[in-house]
Order: C-alpha cells, then sequence, then structure tokens
C-alpha cells in the first residue's frame, strides 16, 4: 500500500481499493494493504471514483470489516459471451467473429460473501467465474491503443446464469439479470497487467474452471474499444470479459469461490429464493 499522511491526496497507482462496513456504519472506500504483518483497509474520505484519493487516518485490519461490493455501477454492467474458445465450444457455439455483447442490470451487483439467490424458474444455475474491467472515465469511442486510459481497474466478477433459461429466451436478461446474479469483489486492483491471469473457479472443494486471460478470443483492450464503439462508458461500468471452460451448476448449500491472480477471490454462497 502507499505511504501516505493524513489528508495527503495520493496517486491510483498500484493499489486496493474496496468498498467495506464497520460496525455497522454507512459503506465507506479505503485502500487494502499489509500494516505490520497484518491486512488492513485504510479509510478513504470519500469515493475515489469521484472524489480523489484521500487517506482519513482510520484503519481497520479487514478481518474485522464486511467487504462490499467495490463498485456498484451507476449505468451498466456488460457482459461478453463466448470469449473463450473451449467455452464456446463445450456450449456447442461457433466462435464469435466480433465480440458478443450483453447486459446484465446493476440491481444484479452484490458483494463478497452476499448471496447468489437461486430463482424458483431455473433449475440449472451455473458459475462463470470472469475478469471484470471498471471503467474509471467517461469515454466513447476508444481507440485499441489509448484504453489503459480509461481503466480504473480490475476486480474478479461471477456471471452467474441460468442455463436453461438462456437457452429459452431469445435474449440473455433474464438469464443472466436476476438479482445477485453479478458478485464482484473483493476490491478494486488499479495496476495490472491482465493479459495472462490464471482464472479458477471452485465449488466446495472441486476446481471446475481453470483457465488464463491468454485464452481469450479479444482481449481486454479490444473488447473495451469494441464496446465503448457501441455506448459511452461511465466511470463504475463494468465490463465481464467472458468466462473459461468449465462451467457447470451450482446448488443451495454451495459456497462459490472465483480467483483471479494478482487480485483476489470472491466467494459467495448459493441459497434458496424465500
Ligand atoms: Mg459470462
Amino acid at each position: 500500500m502507499q505511504d501516505a499522511t493524513v489528508g495527503t491526496v495520493v496517486t491510483l497507482a498500484g493499489v486496493r481499493i474496496a468498498r467495506f462496513s464497520s460496525d455497522g456504519a454507512e459503506p465507506r472506500f479505503g485502500l487494502v494493504g499489509t500494516a505490520d504483518g497484518v491486512e488492513v483497509v485504510a479509510t478513504l474520505a470519500g469515493d475515489p471514483m469521484y472524489a480523489g484519493v484521500e487517506l482519513t487516518g482510520d484503519r481497520h485490519p479487514v478481518e474485522d470489516v464486511r467487504l462490499l461490493a467495490p463498485v456498484i455501477p451507476r449505468s451498466k454492467v456488460v457482459g461478453i459471451g463466448r470469449n473463450y474458445a473451449e467455452h464456446a465450444a463445450e456450449l456447442a457455439h461457433e466462435l464469435p467473429d466480433q465480440p458478443l455483447i450483453f447486459l446484465k442490470p446493476n440491481t444484479s451487483v452484490i458483494g463478497p460473501g452476499d448471496p447468489i439467490v437461486y430463482p424458483a424458474a431455473t433449475s440449472d444455475l451455473h458459475h462463470e467465474g470472469e475478469l471484470a474491467v471498471v471503467i474509471g472515465r467517461i469515454c466513447k469511442d476508444v481507440a485499441v491503443e489509448r484504453v489503459a486510459e480509461v481503466v480504473r481497474g480490475y476486480t474478479v466478477a461471477n456471471d452467474v446464469t441460468a442455463r436453461d433459461l438462456q437457452k429459452q429466451d431469445a435474449t440473455w436478461a433474464r438469464a443472466k439479470g436476476y438479482d445477485s446474479f453479478c458478485p464482484i469483489g473483493p476490491w478494486i486492483e488499479t495496476d495490472l497487467d491482465v493479459s495472462d491471469l490464471r482464472i479458477t473457479t471452485t465449488v466446495g472443494d472441486e476446481v471446475r474452471q481453470d483457465g488464463r486471460t491468454s485464452l481469450m478470443i479479444f482481449d481486454v483492450p479490444t473488447l473495451v474499444s469494441y464496446v465503448s464503439s457501441v455506448m459511452t462508458l461511465l466511470p463504475g461500468d463494468l465490463i465481464l470479459t467472458g468466462t473459461p471452460a468449465g462451467v457447470g451448476p451450482m446448488v443451495v448449500g454451495d459456497r462459490v469461490s472465483v480467483t483471479v491472480d494478482g487480485i483476489g477471490t470472491l466467494v459467495n454462497p448459493v441459497v434458496a429464493h424465500d
């Protein structure tokens, strides 16, 4: 973590931005790092997406706080379908010749530890572990070589999908749009080379997905540029970059972990609908 004194505005290079609550207080943002061998979160004065980075001097051990979704997108979560060849093959799909994009509502976003609620309408709920891009600036028509300027950082996502509903419906709004279908976290890593990171998804003790971002059909700069050619991207928007092979069912009672090396692990339980 950056060494900064209270009231100092520091740069955002190479930090982990978390959103958290402690002692039942309102959610706050913080920088995650290590102090005296303990993982801590150092509280920020406001939302670093809009207010810069100003430390308050307040710190908590990470294990004493509740980590929340590190960002709540104000406008949208953009998903990318079939961006890994082996995953497209396991679902018997042709490879796309340009990125296949879809939307998940921002109301689907939940944080680390929050429950994925198994809808009554599905009987085939799948995990899709993914790298997520967090947009930092309003942008449109971003050239591939300038994408780094509009990316705030990266987090881990689970693009939860009701596979049976995805097959029933002509669009994916329902299959991917239920509340709780977009777990993200545990924080935003702001300085990371994402060209070749391992992504693993574990259900219970079973490793289901074990892929690398280098296997993407369209890489992160290409995806961000492409999506921005369609729609204006706003600070806090997310782009989920597609899932490697190995998607499969989750059942009530499962604990699902998605790990992206260099970022961290996102864990969520699956619970029954009321
Ligand atoms: Mg996906």
